[in-house]
């Protein structure tokens, strides 16, 4: 008994001495030197006011059915974007083709001097999403007014995303001016209606690339950004860099039942409403499989030198404790997207009147969909998780898979991560699973390289300015975007 129990202490003690080494070979996370502060190639000042410009002029796209005088001062918006980018950058309008795609979206194509190289692909579409009616007066300026105050530019399109259009365009203009020419040819797609599903926009200029045979180097689009004090304990910038995007779908559950009078129920639980709780309840707690793929856990191993120490202990073990480090992501509604398909039940609909028996019951959930699963996959499970209900599911339109995954060990992943290192020292950037759609999707056809990834330095309150109220981004980091583009412009071979 005694050897035994010296024998589990020894193995204990040996274990615990390995997992601790190999933490304590990872070296921790150095912070930049205090001056580490990169030049800059552009006046703050000049570009904080462009982007200000851009705000006002209220590019929003809206759903069908919208009044039909909001959908037309919306296309005369659009117009004036495109006056407003050939009167401010005049070297671009001189140099660059231009071309109107679908109405109101916009290519540039400015033309490389090797004709043998494919052109890189820069993304960032020019609409917004409306403000919320009522809440106007939450925000500290109003959402058009395009106000730059407190070392921020206020108002809508902000960070979603008219700060890429701009940084793009400042960077070409200047490049324009010094007389450069880039080696690969360069274009610009400015999608017009990606916050309602980018099929007009992109998905045209996709198809019109794809006519023209053209073969995309890499393509790099919204959907990545610095982020800081997101992550529990870690104080470093993390920039996540989208080398793929979860898939999303929406079923739609009715239940049926005989309608009628409330004082005379169908029996208890068979209710149309009833069952569908029941049926909802159900899919909520039957979550889909938790589990690292490789980008997470890349990302994860990349981020632990700045982590605390018990939590490096952990990433330096994953061999280990990936089953521990898993359960504890999913159990954070913050990092649970990352580790599977979430499941979030959005509309429910169902009854009219407190004394009848509504006949049917609607809701919808949405799925976003992790690479290890499909939308087939998904509306399967869901279909044998409800099969004694007596339920129908049916998927609505627009559902798609997860996306190919991009190669992180390529030219093209590198060349994004040294733009970013270069305009943020002390950055670290890692390959990330982006969990929203964005309108790069439509290019997987013309090249394996989509990446994600406009500098944005965010904290965890500036997320809730996406698509909120005071969205705003700062000077500093509209003018960082700017010089990213113009290293990335400068530096692709
Ligand atoms: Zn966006």
């Amino acid at each position: 008994m005694r050897t035994v129990l010296i024998a589990l202490v020894v193995a204990a003690a040996a274990l615990a001495a390995v997992l601790v080494g190999r933490t304590l070979m990872l070296a921790p996370y150095q912070p930049p030197p205090a001056d580490a502060a990169p030049s800059s190639a552009f006046d703050a000042d000049a570009i904080a006011n462009h982007l200000a410009e851009t705000v006002r002029i209220r590019t929003i796209s809206w759903q069908d059915g919208a009044p039909a005088e909001d959908i037309a001062a919306s296309h005369a918006a659009f117009a004036a974007l495109r006056d407003w980018i050939a009167t401010t950058y005049p070297n671009v309008a001189k140099t660059m083709t231009r071309e109107i795609v679908a109405e109101h979206s916009l290519l540039f194509t400015w033309t490389g001097s090797d004709p043998t190289l494919k052109p890189a692909l820069l993304m960032a579409h020019s609409d917004v999403v409306p403000v919320v009616p009522g809440s106007e007066d939450k925000w500290t300026h109003p959402p058009f007014a395009g106000v730059v105050k407190d070392g921020h530019i206020w108002g809508r399109g902000t960070m979603d995303v008219k700060s890429g259009i701009v940084g793009m365009l400042e960077a070409a203009e200047h490049l324009i001016a010094k007389g450069h020419q880039p080696k690969r040819t360069i274009m610009f797609a400015f999608g017009h209606d990606e916050e309602i599903g980018g099929r007009e926009g992109n998905a045209t200029i996709a198809a019109l690339l794809a006519d023209r045979k053209v073969e995309l180097e890499f393509v790099n689009d919204e959907g990545g950004m610095i982020t800081t004090g997101v992550m529990a304990g870690i104080t470093a910038p993390v920039a996540l860099l989208g080398v793929a995007e979860k898939g999303s779908v929406t079923l739609e559950l009715t239940a049926k039942s005989a309608g009628g009078h409330s004082s005379a129920p169908v029996p208890v639980g068979d209710t149309a409403i009833g069952r569908l709780a029941r049926a909802i309840v159900r899919l909520e707690s039957s979550p889909f499989e938790s589990g690292f793929d490789d980008t997470t856990r890349r990302e994860i191993e990349l981020i632990a030198p700045a982590m605390p120490f018990l939590q490096r202990l952990a990433a330096a073990n994953l061999w280990l404790l990936e089953p521990i480090v898993v359960r504890a992501m999913t159990a954070n509604a913050g990092s649970a997207a990352l580790v599977h398909t979430t499941i979030a039940p959005t509309v429910i609909a169902g009854g009219v009147k407190d004394n009848v028996l509504p006949p049917e019951a609607k809701a919808r959930i949405n799925f976003r969909i992790h690479p290890r699963d499909t939308v087939q996959g998904v509306e399967a499970k869901v279909r044998t998780a409800l099969a004694d209900l007596d339920i129908e599911v049916k998927a609505t339109q627009g559902g798609r898979d997860p996306s190919p995954i991009s190669d992180v060990e390529g030219p093209q992943f590198a060349l994004i991560k040294r733009a970013v290192e270069a305009v943020r020292p002390g950055v670290i950037v890692v390959p990330h699973l982006v969990g929203g759609g964005t309108d790069s999707r439509h290019y997987f056809g013309l090249t394996k390289n989509v990446f994600r990834m406009i500098p944005n330095d965010v904290t965890p309150q500036d997320l809730e300015r996406f698509h909120g109220t005071d969205e705003r981004i700062s000077v500093e980091s509209m003018r960082r975007i700017a010089d990213y583009y113009l290293t990335l412009m400068t530096t692709m071979e």
